[in-house]
């Protein structure tokens, strides 16, 4: 039985050449003389092959073949496509949208034939597979239709993907990249709670479960049960020790009394790269839904990976090194090794230290006015103005996000509050300007000091915090020194 090719061009007389050149090799040809033409004749004729055009109005030749390898129905029809412009693009552009083959339009018809007929016997196409298309013929969707969801379909895909990637722009502060993922979720994907986790490569360090619970007020209990039915699932691929949760929104309302159990669907998904868990995420919902089944749910997993893999190699990176990447200050680690050590040694050696703790006051709202930049700016330059008002002997380090610690070797409290005042003096008359944008900042400081009563570096850390925690509550912008 002669093999049945659907030949889709819109130049007529290329098309008669064509189609008396195979008619004469022995080959049953239809015609088509446009994509949305031949896209109809798919169902009604089945071919056993479709050879193309590129080049034609309205729907071409690439469009055509990704229609056809985009839907079971037709994808198994190997499809060629003619070429006259430049091979390497029509290369490229044929591989990505599924084509079998691409050959030049110069190519003599007896090469053309013997083309067409290895395709065929490569990629046959079985008869019950004919007799389905040509059943459903009638029911098919028009060429438009399906074209037009094949390109919503890309600039979905495409729009989620710069989405994503903007947010490699937050990868030194964790806090601000989770709120930007949640509100990037939940517009694709249905839950009453989310969870976000991001491994660590320093075993030490915190797990934390950040949720979304898209504002409601849910109580401790079940964002505990959560917390650990997340993590007994990490647990698979990494041993985590001292995890909890924090919920990145503000919760409104009163108390909503879910329980866990409550949760008919649910999905835990670890990230995996290299082998290491490098975070997770987790969505619970009350009703009943098929997560895997979510339209770009897949994609949205690999777009998560890049963004989780981006995150981990920060991470690393931090953690191999001993200064904070913003400030130039060390960093936090460096900030636990050195006050134990400095602990220890005073112990063994009695001596004194102070140690001062420093919060931004209402940086949030210096992030909300004038963007993250901004933000950083700002603390930068609060991190200089603190290298210039303290000793070299001083050890300076970033704490957390805004806040900022110095241990202060060999000096008595009294001595310590004197360049700590000034500090503060001077970050409150320091105009700040960035990109022709002016403000003012203040900050609050707890100081505290090496007392005798104190058991353990963990003890003289929570005196500074709890001194800065006074600083707050009675004004800000100013010193609160603990007394023993
Ligand atoms: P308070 O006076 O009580 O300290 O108010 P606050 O707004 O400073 O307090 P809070 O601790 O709630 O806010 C800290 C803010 O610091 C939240 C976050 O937006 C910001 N932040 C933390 N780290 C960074 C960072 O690396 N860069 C920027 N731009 N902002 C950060
Ligand atoms: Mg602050
Ligand atoms: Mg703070």
């Amino acid at each position: 039985m002669a093999y049945k090719i659907l030949l889709v061009e819109d130049s007529a007389t290329e098309l008669k050449f064509l189609k008396s050149g195979l008619e004469q090799n022995g080959f049953e040809i239809e015609t088509a003389i446009s994509g949305s033409e031949a896209y109809k004749k798919i169902y009604t004729y089945a071919p056993d092959i479709v050879v193309s055009d590129i080049v034609m109005p309205a729907i071409d030749g690439y469009q055509l073949c990704r229609m056809i390898k985009n839907d079971d129905e037709t994808k198994k029809i190997p499809v060629i496509l003619l070429t006259v412009m430049d091979k390497k693009i029509d290369a490229f552009w044929g591989k990505k949208s599924g084509a079998q083959l691409f050959l030049s339009k110069s190519i003599d018809i007896k090469e053309l034939v013997a083309q067409i007929n290895a395709t065929i016997r490569r990629y046959p196409v079985k008869d019950e597979y004919k007799t389905a298309l040509i059943s459903k013929a009638e029911s098919a969707s028009t060429a438009q239709f399906k074209l037009n969801n094949i390109l919503n379909d890309l600039l979905m895909k495409s729009t989620f993907s710069n989405e994503f990637r903007n947010l490699s722009d937050f990868l030194n502060y964790e806090r601000i990249l989770v709120e930007k993922l949640f509100s990037l979720l939940s517009s694709f994907v249905e839950y009453h709670v989310a969870g976000i986790y991001f491994a660590s490569p320093d075993e030490f360090a915190e797990n934390i479960l950040y949720f979304d619970t898209l504002g409601r007020n849910l109580s401790k209990t079940l964002l505990n049960d959560i917390c650990r039915d997340f993590f007994k699932s990490m647990a698979e691929h990494k041993t985590v020790k001292n995890s909890k949760f924090e919920v990145v929104k503000m919760l409104l309302g009163k108390e909503v009394d879910y329980q866990i159990s409550d949760f008919t669907s649910k999905i835990i998904i670890p990230l995996i790269f290299d082998r290491k868990l490098i975070g997770g995420i987790c969505f619970y919902t009350r009703r009943e839904v098929d997560y895997s089944s979510f339209r770009f749910f897949d994609i949205m997993i690999s777009e998560l990976l890049a963004i989780f893999k981006m995150k981990y190699q920060y991470n690393e990176k931090e953690f191999m090194s001993v200064l904070d990447g913003l400030t130039g200050l060390y960093n936090r680690r460096q900030f636990e090794i050195s006050l134990e050590q400095e602990y220890n040694r005073t112990k063994r050696h009695p001596a004194d230290f102070s140690l001062a703790i420093l919060d931004i006051d209402f940086f949030k709202k210096v992030n909300d006015t004038y963007g993250h930049q901004y933000g950083d700016y700002v603390l930068k330059t609060v991190a200089d103005l603190l290298k210039q008002s303290f000793r070299k002997t001083d050890l300076l380090y970033r704490y957390g996000g805004e806040e900022m610690v110095i241990i202060m070797p060999e000096t008595y409290i009294e001595g310590a509050v004197i360049p700590v005042q000034r500090l503060r003096s001077v970050v409150e008359e320091y105009d700040f300007e960035y990109n022709g944008i002016k403000s003012k900042a203040t900050v609050s400081i707890g100081l505290t000091m090496n007392y005798q009563d104190f058991t353990s570096s963990a003890d003289i850390l929570k005196s500074a915090d709890d001194a800065l925690y006074k600083a707050k509550e009675s004004g800000r912008n100013r010193v609160v020194v603990h007394e023993q």
